[in-house]
């Protein structure tokens, strides 16, 4: 299964940050440094708002 992306706006400064739906490690905002995500050994936790999500290999449209 392709993971995914997501695009997750922060609660802080709402900053939208395109975040991999598996990341490994946690995302923090590259606007105000709030985490975003954390990895939680399959898919990461997103702890802010899901604008979009973003499959990584499907067309546009
Ligand atoms: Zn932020």
């Amino acid at each position: 299964m392709a993971g995914n992306f997501y695009l997750v706006r922060c609660g802080d400064c709402e900053n939208e940050q395109v975040v991999f739906g598996k990341a490994s490690t946690e995302v923090a905002c590259a606007v105000c440094g709030t985490t975003l995500a954390r990895p939680t050994g399959g898919n990461a936790e997103i702890e802010h708002e899901i604008v979009e999500t973003v499959e990584s290999r499907a067309p546009t449209q």
